[in-house]
């Protein structure tokens, strides 16, 4: 047993069943025993890679976006530059090495990131050293006085989510409960659910449906700033329009591992439904659109190419496979999507349409 299976183990005893966002949120952000308080789980030798892991041509390519972004909204002379959940901190110090190529953007940025974890939050100080962020609890106290330009890629995916399972107008709530001595999995009664009304549309006895009971709010934080102040937000993640079914992941060691397996050593994410992220919000919002399209829009087969002239052997290679992985539609091409937020009556930023 995990250490944190034997929190867990006595906590449920006590108390009975936990929800599976519960469950969730203890596994990653418990303060001893939490996956991302206990480790830092990215790159070659971690549990998994991530785009910005992949290759800087990610980081960059976003990088410019938002430069171009900021000039199209009249160059302001301060800006909030944020991040939720960087991280390792590759993404913005990819960000911040592009943005010095229109160097009245770099001078107005502001650093600010969202990071739930006090252990990650060293590895960025150190990979940012030669800047000042200030760090966040949450998305909320971001800056209410200046343009947000802020990115998130993979941080929805590890938010906690509901599980609900249909029986007839009522949902019954997965949960995490004991066997014996073993974590399992079991049922709560029905009861109506109002965040779920529209998938009574779309869903039959039986079905599962998730749904990430933080994300509206955020969303509409975000959005209010950016219409407000302006700017924009570009968020990456893995999922889909609408989800249907399980779709929870646990990865030990780069290995897929049943959900409840290793508490608190495994990483548990599950897969984003964008329409929520996107309904109702008080600012405008591009398409969803392929990870691999936004990319080859904003030119990476010319940066991978000009990079590509100072490498050889093993290091092109490498470098080939990575803009593959970024792009192909086997790879992170499709499966991953962007959108982004910015001002009513604005245009979207590049890479992206209405
Ligand atoms: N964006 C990075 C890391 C993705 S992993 C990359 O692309 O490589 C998810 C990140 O979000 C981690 O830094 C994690 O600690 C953070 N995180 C997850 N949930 C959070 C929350 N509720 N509040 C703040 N940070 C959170």
């Amino acid at each position: 047993m995990t250490p944190l299976e034997k929190i867990l183990t006595a906590q449920i005893k006590a108390q009975g069943p936990i929800s599976v966002s519960d469950y969730m949120a203890i596994c990653l952000f418990h303060p001893e025993h939490g996956y991302y308080s206990t480790r830092d789980p990215f790159g070659t030798t971690g549990d998994f890679i991530t785009a910005p892991e992949v290759s800087q041509m990610f980081g960059e390519l976003i990088g410019l976006t938002l430069a171009q972004t900021w000039m199209d909204q009249g160059k302001p002379a301060r800006i909030a530059l944020a991040e939720l959940g960087p991280g390792p901190g590759t993404l913005m110090a990819d960000i911040l090495r592009t943005a010095k190529a229109v160097p009245a953007f770099a001078e107005a940025c502001e650093i600010h990131l969202v990071e739930a974890s006090q252990r990650l939050r060293k590895v960025q100080a150190q990979t940012l050293r030669n800047v000042t962020p200030t760090w966040h609890d949450h998305t909320e106290e971001l800056p209410t006085d200046v343009p947000l330009y802020l990115v998130a890629n993979e941080f929805f995916d590890a938010l906690p989510i509901r599980q609900m399972i249909r029986d007839g107008d009522t949902w019954r709530e997965r949960q995490v409960g004991i066997e014996g001595e073993a974590l399992t999995f079991g049922l709560s009664a029905g009861a109506p659910l109002s965040a779920l009304a529209h998938r009574l549309e779309d869903t039959k006895d039986g079905d599962l449906v998730e749904f990430c009971p933080q994300a509206p709010a955020l969303m509409q934080s975000l959005a209010k700033r950016i219409d407000s102040n302006g700017g924009a937000a570009l968020i990456f993640d893995y999922g889909d329009w609408r989800s249907l079914g399980d779709t929870l992941q646990a990865l030990h060691e780069h290995e897929k591992v049943a959900a409840l397996y290793k508490p608190g050593e495994s990483d548990l994410t599950a897969h984003v439904d964008f329409e929520v992220l996107v309904a109702d919000l008080p600012c405008a919002h591009s398409r969803i659109t392929p990870q691999g399209i936004f990319l080859e829009r904003l030119g990476i087969t010319d940066r991978a190419q000009a990079l590509a002239k100072n490498l050889s052997g093993t290091d092109l290679k490498q470098h080939i496979a990575a803009h593959r992985r970024l792009t192909h539609p086997d790879e992170m091409g499709t499966i991953f999507k962007t959108f982004a937020l910015f001002p009513s009556g604005a245009n979207p930023p590049a890479g992206y349409e209405t």
